[in-house]
């Protein structure tokens, strides 16, 4: 008998080797199911004493976490879709930070808050 099982029948009792996958983690970017472990990130509530804007109110963000295939682009396709902004000095952390960004068409940004300098934001 060969030592290297591959699936198929082992007396008498059929082994599927494909498993279905009823209950996989879905990437938040791409929809495909995620094989191994998710990549997590979860959005902070504003920081007490930064005063949201009043129009943040009626656009809540959902703080997840979300589930990712661990690369950076399937979150940037994520946030891109909700019409997030993100910060060009920041990396996809599992801890982002919402930033208000007031304007004619008034938006969030996602930053790792990781940088000094002024966040610059770009379409994610
Ligand atoms: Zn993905
Ligand atoms: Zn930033």
């Amino acid at each position: 008998m060969s030592p290297t099982f591959r699936g198929g029948e082992i007396l008498g009792i059929r082994i599927p080797t494909v498993f279905v996958e009823n209950d996989a983690t879905r990437c938040a970017g791409c929809g495909e199911p995620i094989v191994g472990t998710p990549f997590r990130v979860t959005l902070l509530d504003i920081v007490p004493g930064e005063a949201a804007p009043s129009w943040a109110i009626g656009a809540a963000i959902n703080p997840g976490p979300h589930q990712f295939h661990a690369v950076a682009e399937h979150f940037r396709s994520w946030a891109r879709r909700r019409d997030y902004l993100f910060c060009r000095l920041s990396d996809v952390r599992e801890i982002m930070r919402p930033i208000a960004v007031p304007g004619e068409r008034p938006r969030w940004g996602l930053c790792d808050g990781n940088h000094r300098d002024a966040h610059e934001l770009v379409p994610a």
